[in-house]
């Protein structure tokens, strides 16, 4: 099933480039102050994103969309490799699999199988959401060189509490604490932020 699920995906990365390019027109995110950095000393001490790191959170947006009309919590990754090729795609799938079927554990499983040690040093996740500590340490066991998220689980945590939504029944320790030798951005801030904000709220509105 995982095979067939991560196979579908890598199917679907050029239907969701053709997506991104449309979106991407429609959504011109730019790169400014209000788009960077979290403004707190934290956040402060990582390194700034990038032009092309939006352009691959974008991409991650999308397919959390795409989890969110399929009536699954909106959570989108991808493993993008040194040449900048997208090289796998998951979106969340707890309604059609189980609940611990999360992207980022889904691409931490596929990059076990199909890449080397050395191009999984190469390798980075970009995902709409800061791994849940199963993610992360499945991430830090598979040694994937980069992560870039677009939300933090802190800001998730607060915009639940402002749906009125019931916690999670596990807590949320920040990535940085889990994983060790990784390059690890995020959170974006601005236009983007927002957007995945109000997928959420979305999701969380039509229960
Ligand atoms: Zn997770």
């Amino acid at each position: 099933m995982k095979y067939r699920t991560i196979s579908l995906l890598l199917f679907a990365i050029a239907v969701v480039g053709c997506n991104t390019s449309k979106k991407m027109n429609q959504n011109n995110y730019s790169l400014d102050s209000s788009t960077l950095s979290d403004g707190n000393n934290i956040e402060n001490s990582k390194a700034e994103l990038t032009e092309k790191d939006l352009k691959y959170l974008k991409q991650c947006l999308i397919l959390a969309e795409d989890a969110l009309m399929a009536g699954d919590e909106p959570f989108g990754s991808i493993l993008v490799n040194q040449r900048d090729e997208v090289i796998a795609t998951a979106r969340n799938r707890v309604n059609e699999i189980n609940v611990l079927a999360h992207p980022e554990i889904e691409l931490a499983k596929w990059a076990a199988e199909n890449l080397s040690e050395e191009e999984r040093k190469n390798t980075t996740m970009y995902t709409s959401g800061e791994h849940c500590p199963m993610c992360a340490t499945a991430h830090g066991w598979v040694k994937i060189g980069g992560l870039v998220y677009l939300h933090s689980s802190h800001q998730l945590g607060e915009w639940l509490k402002e749906f009125g939504v019931k916690e999670a029944p596990i807590t949320f320790i920040p990535v940085e604490d889990l994983i060790k030798d990784a390059d690890i951005k995020g959170p974006a801030k601005g236009d983007l932020l927002e957007d995945i904000k109000q997928l959420h709220k979305r999701y969380h509105q039509r229960k």
